[in-house]
């Protein structure tokens, strides 16, 4: 099973819904419909009516961009948590991405959230990923290896995770991961996450400056088991394109 995730960011208005209407419709008619599964993950503003409205859609789930670290309800102003998410519908929850962890997310937040997120029943998208430095510096598989395994433990349900490698040099600026990079990269993920629990591998998607073209390229990679998509979620020609041209 792939997955084909849209996270909008701070994008979105009730309207916006008619992209994701067009995405499933697109999706009815795809004889490949099987093979995969899509989340978008719409600013928390819109999760209710969004998820209410796709109740009983199979071509298309609904989650979150974020969450709250501590449970229920706390005194924290703005704070939403992944219970309150999951009472409107969510079925899924992004934690961990670079947007966040660059607000202040270390693993140890990431990993609270992480709890309170699979303890609500929601599907984790957990994000990982190394930072251009990093990179340059030939540090990514030990930043990536830290990354999971401060957050996971052989305890941690992963049945529900789906783990995103995220480099952040690549989030929004057209530039990827050469092949050879990008499957040497994923291959190491995944033998992390089976030192984690060698029964359950959960699946490892990609997201970093996905698009039509882009995707051509990373389809040749087997080994990657869907992609985490910003920028060209948010039309929905954009998004269809990636499908098309995933499975043409
Ligand atoms: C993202 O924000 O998670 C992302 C992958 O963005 P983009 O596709 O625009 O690079």
């Amino acid at each position: 099973m792939k997955y084909f995730i849209g996270n909008w960011k701070m994008f979105g208005v009730p309207k916006s819904i008619d992209i994701i209407k067009k995405v499933t419709t697109y999706k009815k008619r795809d004889k490949f419909n099987k093979k995969y599964k899509i989340v978008f993950t719409p600013p928390f503003t819109l999760i209710e009516s969004f998820s209410n409205f796709f109740k009983k859609n199979p071509s298309v789930s609904i989650g979150a961009q974020n969450c709250y670290h501590k449970d229920l309800f706390s005194s924290d102003t703005g704070a939403i948590s992944s219970f309150m998410i999951k009472l409107v519908g969510a079925k899924y929850v992004i934690i961990g991405h670079s947007d966040n962890r660059s607000e202040g997310d270390t693993d140890s937040v990431v990993k609270q959230k992480i709890s309170h997120a699979l303890k609500n029943n929601l599907k984790v998208i957990f994000c990982i990923g190394e930072n251009k430095r990093d990179k340059i510096k030939k540090r990514t598989k030990i930043v990536l290896k830290k990354q999971i395994l401060n957050s996971l433990n052989n305890k941690t349900n992963l049945n529900n995770i789906i783990v995103a490698y995220e480099p952040i040099w690549s989030i929004g600026t057209g530039l990827v991961p050469k092949n050879f990079e990008l499957n040497e990269t994923i291959t190491f993920i995944k033998k992390i996450l089976k030192k984690v629990n060698k029964k359950k591998l959960p699946p490892v998607l990609y997201g970093g400056s996905v698009d039509g073209n882009s995707v051509k390229s990373f389809k040749k990679i087997k080994i990657i088991d869907g992609f985490l998509i910003g920028g060209a979620s948010k039309s929905s020609k954009n998004f269809i394109d990636i499908i098309k041209n995933y499975y043409r």
